[in-house]
């Protein structure tokens, strides 16, 4: 089964935004990305997706296949709803009946079912981005890394989503890191909680831990 190793990460643009950080998320496990705005979370996160250069080194160790859903997940107007999900599947070795079976799986959860025959532009821009979500985890994956996936969505599905995920992690047992600014995303789904301040690790431990025994200042505040 897949980890990921982050070793002594940084990145600079004209400022320094990130690091150094080293953790490792282990097989299985959940690790929720905290901080403030700007604190550093989306360019940890593609770092480790491999869509961004940093200095250090990033491996994603024993993974077959890793999953990405970052708020930018375009969606393909000029196709309909299913097939901008099952975009590439084909291709990845899917059969027919094994595509239509899982897109409708993953629509049912994403509460997409009555709009597969939509095109993208005729949907809300939460549906889209459940669109990208189902695209996401439509596929069998090892690692899934997400930048603020439930963002915009009402609390009864961001809780029927976080509860879908946490039971297929269960099943599959797949490593997934996810940015978020929400308490109860962590509550419920984090094995551990990373909190970035200005791209400094401030904690790195459980959310119980995190929340009761801050070690700093900062980090009590931030998880009030
Ligand atoms: P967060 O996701 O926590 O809100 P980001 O990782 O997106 O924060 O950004 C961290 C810092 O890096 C911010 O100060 C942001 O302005 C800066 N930054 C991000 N991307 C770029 C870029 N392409 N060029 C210059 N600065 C950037
Ligand atoms: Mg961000």
């Amino acid at each position: 089964m897949a980890k990921v190793i982050v070793r002594n990460v940084s990145k600079s643009y004209e400022k320094h935004v990130l690091g150094p950080c080293s953790f490792t998320v282990e097989e299985g496990n959940t690790l929720l990305v905290m901080g403030p705005s700007g604190s550093g979370k989306s360019t940890l996160l593609k770092a480790c997706a491999g869509l961004l250069k940093v200095e250090g080194e990033i491996l994603l160790e024993d993974s077959k296949r890793v999953c990405v859903v970052f708020d930018e997940s375009k969606c393909l107007n000029h196709l309909s709803v299913q097939d901008n999900i099952s975009l590439g599947m084909k291709k990845e070795g899917y059969s027919e009946e094994e595509i239509r079976q899982r897109v409708y799986d993953v629509a049912e959860r994403v509460h997409l079912s009555e709009h597969l025959l939509k095109r993208p532009d005729e949907c809300s821009l939460g549906q889209r981005q459940r669109i990208a979500l189902a695209r996401a985890l439509v596929r069998d994956f090892d690692i899934l890394l997400m930048d603020e996936p439930f963002t915009g969505l009402d609390i009864l599905l961001r809780r029927q989503m976080l509860s879908w995920l946490k039971q297929m992690q269960k099943e599959k047992g797949f490593t997934c890191m996810m940015v978020t600014h929400d308490h109860r995303d962590a509550k419920i789904l984090s094995d551990q909680v990373l909190i970035l301040n200005e791209g400094h690790v401030e904690m790195l431990d459980t959310y119980e831990q995190c929340l009761n025994h801050p070690v700093n200042e900062f980090v009590g505040a931030f998880l009030k």
